[in-house]
């Protein structure tokens, strides 16, 4: 007999996404009884749910922006190439290059295997694990920058940008809009690899989750927090903050300040210039558009399914290559974190287009 296809065994509910055999959830949008969690952004871990299996590090992620109780009331660690069978569905986890602890699910069933990626990149990110490309019946991907318009330069160009930018302005506080997990320490790290070896000072917000990789094992230097330190101190200084601190008062108590937003969403000028960003750095944690595809080769699934993101553009590729296609509109996913495009002050949504490609980089 052949192996039974995965939408026999792997089905999309209003939850999300639910293994019968199995007899659990992907990232599921509401609490459920058995959640496996790809990694501990908020739109993909959710608090509230019985048991909870994922990475070590995912879990202590959740236990650190939730209470322990909404953590999940059991929890069960499965690191990274250790395999665990439930309901006779083999689940293994494997490193999703997105953030510390992201996941990519492994799920077998009677010979069929897929792969669910949860959000995942590419390129190369000194706080987490590298992508590994799983052979698979069926790849189920993010598309969060699905167009062939997104393409993100390499990191280190964007922040020797910003590094340029102080030495011409080293009166001016440097304010960069990061997101707090993830993205907030992949910046400190490519900072002090470009030789950045002064204190950088960090929003309130993104305090618990440094402290936590710091813990895991991912040094970021020496980091002040950016409330308490004076205006003369913040001259010339570096200050992360989450990109809503960007828009309200907190960021006009700075001297001067050169406004900054790390984020795949700055590919797009006019969202940067709506936002009143003066300094657009492309970095993000998600595949831009060649990588999506690149990854869709090397996994080498006939069958590719979407769960968020811009799915038709892909979709349609996929049909070029023989690849069927599948857009899933998962509900919930990409509603927060990197994802989601930050709304310009006039309400721009990209239901509206994703606006012009930012051309011929200005500084
Ligand atoms: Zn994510
Ligand atoms: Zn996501």
């Amino acid at each position: 007999m052949p192996p039974p296809h995965p939408e026999t065994w792997l089905r999309v509910t209003p939850t999300g996404l639910h293994c019968a055999p199995g007899g659990f959830y992907v990232d599921p949008g509401r609490p459920v009884d058995r959640a496996v969690i790809t990694h501990g952004h908020a739109d993909h871990a959710r608090p509230g749910h019985g048991a909870v299996l994922a990475t070590p590090e995912t879990l202590a992620i959740m236990a650190a922006r939730m209470s322990e109780a909404g953590a999940g009331r059991s929890r069960q660690a499965l690191a990274y190439g250790e395999a665990l069978s439930v309901g006779g569905v083999r689940i293994g986890l494997r490193p999703a290059g997105h953030v510390l602890g992201s996941a990519q699910v492994v799920l077998e069933w009677q010979g069929s295997r897929a792969v669910v990626s949860g959000d995942y990149k590419r390129q190369r990110d000194p706080t987490c694990a590298p992508f590994e490309p799983v052979a698979c019946d069926v790849f189920i991907t993010e598309a969060t920058f699905g167009l062939p318009v997104f393409r993100h330069p390499p990191p280190e160009g964007e922040v020797a940008k910003l590094l340029r930018s102080l030495a011409l302005f080293p009166e001016r506080t440097h304010v960069v809009g990061c997101y707090a997990l993830g993205k907030c320490q992949r910046l400190i790290r490519l900072l002090r690899e470009a030789g950045w070896d002064r204190p950088i000072h960090i929003h309130g917000a993104q305090a618990t989750l440094c402290a936590l990789y710091e813990r895991l094992g991912v040094a970021l230097g020496e980091l002040r927090p950016a409330t308490v330190a004076n205006r003369a101190e913040l001259r010339g200084a570096i200050v992360l903050a989450p990109p809503s601190a960007l828009q309200d008062r907190w960021a006009r108590r700075l001297a001067d300040p050169v406004v900054a937003s790390a984020s795949g969403w700055m590919r797009v000028r006019q969202r940067a210039k709506s936002r009143g960003i003066e300094l657009p750095l492309v970095i993000s944690d998600h595949a831009d558009w060649d990588d999506l595809l690149r990854t869709i080769d090397e996994v080498g699934a006939p069958e590719v399914w979407v769960t968020h993101g811009r799915d038709d553009a892909l979709v349609h590729a996929m049909a070029g290559r023989g690849i069927r296609g599948r857009a899933l509109h998962l509900v919930g996913l990409g509603e927060d974190e990197d994802e989601a495009p930050p709304a310009a002050a006039g309400g721009g949504s990209l239901a509206h287009g994703v606006g012009e490609p930012a051309v011929g980089e200005g500084e």
